[in-house]
């Protein structure tokens, strides 16, 4: 079975709550383990989710707030006492190299050299990652900020119904499969389109921090899980605007338009309180017809499955 889901290890803006740690969020996708934006406490929090080094496979800094990247150290430094011995990569805005090389070696460890840098710059940047694509885009914020997104390629089903009618089985099936097309016992010829159909790739984003910008739109075009900043309620849009973040509104917003599956909204601004949360939900529902959750530390939200 594969496991695709996002466990949430904080949920808070530019400062700790006695709610909310930092942000830090881990994807798990069929074996590989995307950890976005570790704020200060990420180390801590894994272990309260039940997550270790060994499930992380790729580091994704949006930018060099502290929020965002404060774990950085802990988590290196972990990967290393835990002798991690897979790859990990570490992708980051390329203009923020002076902060990473900070974090990468914040103090002194035994240091085991998996970790690679992948620095992100331009207007798009994927990388092979195992099963999926991993695509940096540029955002809007008053630091250089890069949303992420993970693609799975389209496969193929096969149609049974339509194997057995065309009298494909055993091992003529695999080689249908490798080579698109085999000779039936009748002697035809059978296309591998005409027994199978595109099962389309399920995909997820994260985008955090932004106004409203094109990269945002990129990036949550057609996800199943779009994990997005929602800093403010929309009675602070001006604030949003200026500091370069999204209201709960905007997120809604951008989930219809880009036709999201399950959204996820999160990186709430210290200044609301639990009675408040309500409203988040209530500004996204008001755009959005979709699944809306509101992020919590330790939650786990599960890739849609497939429709
Ligand atoms: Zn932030
Ligand atoms: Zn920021």
């Amino acid at each position: 079975m594969s496991l695709r889901e996002l466990v949430v290890l904080g949920t808070s803006s530019a400062v700790p709550t006695r709610h909310r740690n930092h942000n830090g969020y881990l994807l798990r996708w069929d074996g590989q383990g995307f950890l976005f934006d570790p704020g200060e406490g990420t180390q801590r929090q894994m272990l309260h989710a039940g997550v270790g080094a060994h499930d992380i496979t790729w580091i994704c800094v949006t930018h060099f707030h502290g929020d965002h990247c404060l774990g950085v150290p802990g988590v290196v430094q972990r990967i290393a006492r835990d002798g991690v011995a897979h790859p990990v990569r570490a992708a980051y805005p390329a203009s923020g190299e002076t902060y990473w090389r900070r974090l990468r070696n914040a103090s002194v460890f035994a240091d085991t050299s998996v970790i690679a840098e992948r620095p992100v710059s331009g207007p798009a940047a994927s990388f092979d990652a195992g099963p999926v694509t991993l695509t940096a885009r540029p955002l809007s914020h008053p630091v250089e900020s890069y949303g992420y997104r993970v693609d799975e390629p389209d496969g193929r089903r096969m149609l049974p119904e339509r194997l057995r009618e065309r009298g494909v089985r055993g091992p003529l099936v695999g080689e249908l499969q490798r080579t698109g097309t085999v000779t039936a016992p009748d002697g035809s010829t059978v296309r591998l389109e005409e027994c199978s159909e595109i099962r389309r790739g399920q995909s997820a984003a994260f985008v955090m921090d932004t106004r409203l910008c094109d990269g945002v739109f990129a990036l949550a075009d057609g996800a199943d899980l779009l994990v997005i900043e929602s800093t403010f309620l929309s009675a602070e849009a001006e604030p949003a605007a200026r500091y370069g973040h999204l209201t709960a509104a905007q997120a809604g917003r951008v989930a219809a338009e880009c036709g999201v599956r399950r959204l996820l909204l999160t990186h709430v601004s210290e200044r609301y309180g639990t009675h408040d949360e309500p409203r988040f939900l209530d500004e996204a529902r008001a755009a959005f017809g979709g699944d809306v959750v509101l992020a919590h530390d330790l939650l786990r939200v599960p890739v849609p499955r497939r429709a």
